[in-house]
């Protein structure tokens, strides 16, 4: 058992079992041991890659996208461009980069950063030290939300706690971390149904309830929608929504049990993307997608980019950036092409985003 396993084992001892939602928030944010709180864990020696860390790509179309975004919202003289989560500070890096293309979007913008852990923190002040921005650090999204804002998420709201629900015959329990005869870590139900779930399903499903997630993209929505700007949510998750169990843990580019290392390993929930819309709906923005990534970037002008920079590259740099653009883009259910999914929230007032107005495209491929 590490640390924090002894840790909760005490906690569990003492309170009995935790839900997990609580399980995944001591995990992911123990000021000692939490996964983001003492490490770095982005990189191919890491446990695990992110978009932005695969080509610079990503982050220039994402910084092309709020541009545009700036530019239909009339270009007001100031506009916080916002990032929820932002790792390593790459994505932010590439956005302010790619931003320069726009006259007068660049001297608009002040850069806000909403990240919890220290240790990241010092990574992002590092990479952005030469971006030419100072950036702010706030640690709710509150806090990041003021004026006109134009806010970007990738990989953001998987890292959120939820909470389960198991169906039996009498209704909803809820799914909780508990102990097993020998003292360790095991998962249990609690011995109630929760009388305010009434949905039929068979016994057996699994029921998430995402209600961090949830409100995080409620009060970028509602900000939007009243001060105006859009928000972005880029992860990986259904389209639609459905029953089954997303928790998962990753350790050096693979799988591991949940429970085995908490705050050791990440751990991630796949992102109901209906749901998420319709959280945005609720608080008043308008929803655009969720579309896949791979028709997002595309749609974003890929392609062209990856042309464009590939005629000014060696021969290797040529192959690493063409390599880098087909794992973002890549199909089957494991590629992130079209595990990724792209869900915009937005000033009703706004026209149609640009990555969304899919049916205006000729047919690809
Ligand atoms: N967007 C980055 C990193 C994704 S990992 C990328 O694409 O590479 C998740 C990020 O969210 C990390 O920076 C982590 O520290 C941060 N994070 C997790 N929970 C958070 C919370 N509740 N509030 C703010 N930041 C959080």
């Amino acid at each position: 058992m590490n640390a924090l396993a002894q840790k909760l084992a005490e906690l569990i001892r003492q309170d009995g079992p935790i839900s997990i939602s609580r399980y995944m928030a001591l995990c992911l944010g123990h000021p000692g041991h939490g996964y983001y709180m003492k490490q770095d864990p982005f990189g191919a020696d890491g446990d695990f890659t992110t978009a932005p860390e695969i080509s610079q790509i990503f982050g220039e179309l994402v910084g092309l996208w709020a541009a545009t975004v700036w530019q239909a919202m009339g270009a007001p003289a100031a506009i916080r461009l916002v990032e929820l989560g932002p790792g390593r500070g790459t994505l932010m890096q590439d956005m302010l980069r790619a931003a320069r293309a726009l006259p007068g979007f660049r001297e608009a913008l002040s850069a806000h950063l909403v990240e919890t852990s220290p240790v990241l923190r010092e990574r992002q002040k590092a990479t952005l030290a030469a971006s030419g921005v100072e950036p702010r650090w706030h640690d709710r999204i509150e806090q990041a939300l003021e004026g006109p804002a134009i806010i970007v998420a990738n990989e953001f709201l998987d890292a959120l706690p939820l909470d389960q629900f198991i169906r039996t015959p009498e209704g909803w329990h809820e799914r909780l971390v508990g102990l097993d005869s020998e003292g360790g870590l095991a998962f249990g139900l609690a011995a109630e149904a929760d009388a305010s779930l009434s949905i039929a399903a068979p016994a057996g499903s699994v029921l998430e309830q995402p209600a961090a997630a949830l409100e995080a993209v409620a009060l970028v929505a509602s900000h939007v929608a009243t001060v105006g700007g859009a928000g972005l949510f880029i992860d990986y998750g259904p389209a639609r929504s459905g029953f089954g169990d997303t928790l998962q843990a990753l350790k050096r580019h693979a799988f591991v049990d949940v429970l085995a290392e908490p705050g050791d390993a990440d751990l991630t929930v796949h992102v109901d993307f209906a749901r998420m819309a319709l959280a945005g709906l609720a608080a008043g923005a308008a929803a655009h997608g969720a579309v896949t990534q791979r028709d997002f970037l595309l749609a974003l002008g890929l392609q062209e980019r990856l042309e464009a920079l590939s005629r000014r590259a060696t021969p290797a740099q040529a192959e690493a950036l063409a390599s880098g653009v087909e794992r973002l883009i890549e199909t089957g259910p494991t590629g992130m092409g079209e595990l990724f999914k792209v869900l915009a929230v937005a000033d009703p007032k706004l026209p149609l985003l640009p990555g969304f107005d899919l049916h205006r495209l000729p047919e690809q491929g």
